[in-house]
């Protein structure tokens, strides 16, 4: 791509210079970053794009109360099931990358019920979860994520 060059905006000299790297992120993988770079006054600009590579779809079962300690990184782009307890989250303007364990995600999940409307389905809700949380239920949890930053961290 030839791009006419642009003038730096703090000093107005100068032209801005275009480049790109790589920095590897602990846990969300590669992430590109573009910059602008002016050659005069040193001005950048700075943007950034995830680039995950893990798989789109992934899954694991939680069986002992050790499979709570599992580590997941949620990308702000993933769908997140657990059926057996009837939690869903899904993508949305509010929705925030995070990294937690089971247990913590459990406690996520927890933190909104008060959010729903049905009470008696909140209260059976919070008892599968807490029922969870002392390793006492067996279930499943789903991550698809399109931009393959989701996984598991399994040890
Ligand atoms: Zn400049």
């Amino acid at each position: 791509m030839d791009e006419p060059d642009l003038k730096c905006p703090a000093c107005s000299k100068g032209d801005l210079e275009r480049g790109t790297d790589e920095i590897e992120i602990p846990h969300f993988g590669r992430v590109i970053h573009y910059y602008m770079r002016c050659k005069i006054c040193g001005y950048r600009v700075n943007d950034f794009a995830f680039q995950g590579d893990f798989p789109n779809e992934d899954k694991i079962e939680i069986r002992r109360k050790e499979d709570l300690e599992i580590k997941i990184v949620r990308g702000s782009g993933a769908t997140v099931l657990i059926p057996e307890l009837g939690l869903e989250l899904y993508p949305g303007p509010l929705a925030e990358s995070f990294i937690t364990n089971v247990e913590g995600l459990l406690n996520r999940f927890l933190h909104l019920m008060p959010l729903f409307d049905d009470q008696k389905k909140v209260k059976e809700i919070e008892e599968k979860i807490g029922a969870a949380i002392q390793g006492k239920l067996s279930f499943t949890i789903s991550i698809s994520d399109p931009s393959g930053i989701s996984h598991f961290i399994r040890n």
